[in-house]
């Protein structure tokens, strides 16, 4: 059981030089998911024989000394939203509960080219629309640093099986930081890559022009590692960037001296829990003291964020989610009473309470004498919140401030307010206005004990220097290597 807390990259050497077997790998991991999923729920499918299938495949290659790929071995879990050819693919909605994709989506195929392990598909909030990932019609996502508490959402599940060694990576996906806020509440590091720097074909769309598939790791190399396989230009995807991949191990840890790091004041207003105001500080100290020069900025049209967003993304919502009508694909209801009635029923019962919430609040955006008093002013405000950014990116190399504004909250805590629970996005969303980059990583604990996240934003596609950035600050302090209770204490790594 003893490798399971390794990284990705670590446990890939040790097949590499046959010190382990991938089988024995994956025999230990779904010991430890036995064990520990009943508590921790982050999975909605696994794939144990298949992910057996793969290892003795890998094995074979090593022993003949053939080419591996760059994640040989490595088990990884996906969130299901991402389309997995013949792989129940869920995004925890009963309107998709029995679909199975004919395809594979470009992330995934690029995992597969890699030689990585599929272990399973895991629990988000329905359709990605959450921030605690209680929103899933399927299961309740627990913290592993306190049961009682959720992991964050929407990519609750990935972040979850991440933190408890129930994956060595994972993928996730964001519209409005469902990837650094689990990432935060779960001690784990995540990135959000620039929109189009990852293709989104094969990911079930939920805000298009916010949906980006990222990363959720055990430190920031395997980050690195994982994104450098999934980023570059997909011809499947029309937003995609044909703008070459640098690579993003090389030169990690080239430190920041020189550096200029930008403090926005809007990000550390009310609202914010003292510890992780605390953490922050006590980080930026770290960064000073390594060379870095702190910088007061302002993002003046930050308060504005949320609500632009939430027309934004429930617009786009609204009509990728038309396509769910029983006929094409997903759930059908019976047919009596005639077409009409048997749409009206399938999406009754197909969709959860959230996401009719979404349909029906980016349906009224956009119907006619709204569009413009709501969709059309949203999207000129997202200009603005994009122009802070740019603006805030002439005097600074990256901004720092907290991923969210609360560690994790109790189940059930925020659910019958849906506004107190969009709200915990309030820093993240804005970055995925804009569209540029942002990763978050551990770096303290509140009183209770629950993991804080910081947030490191950057220039449009300059995921490199975000990863030297965070590598730096991971290199001088050791809350990555911190493990949940539930782990057994011998797995400690470090
Ligand atoms: N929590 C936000 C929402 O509910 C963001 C979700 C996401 O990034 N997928 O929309």
């Amino acid at each position: 059981m003893k490798h399971l807390e390794l990284t990705s990259l670590q446990i890939k050497e040790k097949i590499l030089s046959k010190e382990i077997q991938a089988v024995d790998v994956i025999k230990h991991l779904f010991e430890w998911i036995k064990e520990t999923e009943p508590n921790v729920q982050a999975y909605i499918t696994t794939t144990e024989e298949e992910s057996l299938r793969k290892a003795e495949e890998i094995d074979k290659k090593v022993k003949n000394n053939e080419r591996v790929g760059l994640l040989a071995g490595i088990p990884i879990a996906i969130k299901d939203n991402i389309c997995t050819k013949n792989l129940l693919t869920t995004c925890a909605s009963q309107i998709l509960k029995n679909f199975i994709p004919p395809y594979d989506a470009f992330v995934i195929n690029r995992l597969k080219e890699e030689d990585a392990i599929i272990i399973g598909k895991t629990n988000l909030d329905e359709f990605a629309m959450g921030s605690s990932t209680e929103n899933s019609s399927y299961k309740e996502t627990r913290n592993p640093w306190d049961l009682e508490r959720v992991p964050g959402g929407s990519s609750g599940g990935s972040a979850a099986a991440v933190a408890s060694n129930l994956a060595f990576m994972a993928l996730g996906s964001e519209t409005g930081g469902s990837i650094r806020q689990p990432a935060a509440m779960c001690g784990v590091v995540g990135v959000k890559p620039t929109y189009g720097r990852v293709s989104r074909y094969g990911l079930i769309a939920f805000g298009s022009s916010l949906d980006q598939i990222g990363t959720l790791t055990k430190d920031i190399k395997d980050a690195a590692v994982l994104l450098q396989v999934i980023s570059g230009h997909d011809a499947c995807d029309s937003t995609s960037a044909p703008v070459p991949v640098p690579d993003y191990l090389h030169g990690i840890d080239s430190g920041i001296n020189g550096l200029k790091i930008g403090i926005p004041k809007e990000y550390f207003a009310d609202g914010l829990n003292t510890d992780i105001q605390k953490a922050i500080k006590d980080a930026l100290g770290i960064y000073e003291k390594l060379g870095a020069e702190i910088i007061d900025i302002s993002l003046p049209h930050t308060e504005y964020a949320v609500a632009t967003y939430y027309l934004v993304a429930t617009a786009e919502a609204s009509s990728n989610l038309a396509r769910y009508d029983g006929v094409r694909y997903g759930l059908r209801a019976g047919s009596e009473g005639g077409i009409v009635s048997m749409y009206c029923r399938t999406r009754s019962e197909g969709f959860g309470n959230e996401v009719k919430r979404r349909v029906m609040l980016g349906n009224y955006a956009l119907s006619a004498g709204y569009y413009d008093a709501y969709y059309l002013k949203a999207s000129k405000v997202r200009t603005l919140i994009k122009n802070d950014f740019d603006a805030a990116f002439e005097k600074v190399d990256c901004i720092i401030c907290p991923t969210s504004p609360v560690p994790a909250f109790k189940i059930g805590e925020r659910t019958n307010n849906p506004l107190e629970m969009y709200l915990t996005d309030v820093y993240t969303i804005p970055a995925n206005l804009a569209g540029i980059p942002g990763i978050s990583i551990p770096c303290g604990f509140s009183r209770e004990g629950l993991p804080i996240g910081m947030q490191i934003l950057g220039r449009y596609f300059e995921e490199k220097r975000l990863l030297q950035i965070a590598h730096t600050f991971e290199a001088e302090t050791n809350f990555h290597l911190k493990t949940p209770p539930l782990k057994d204490p011998r797995w400690c790594r470090g």
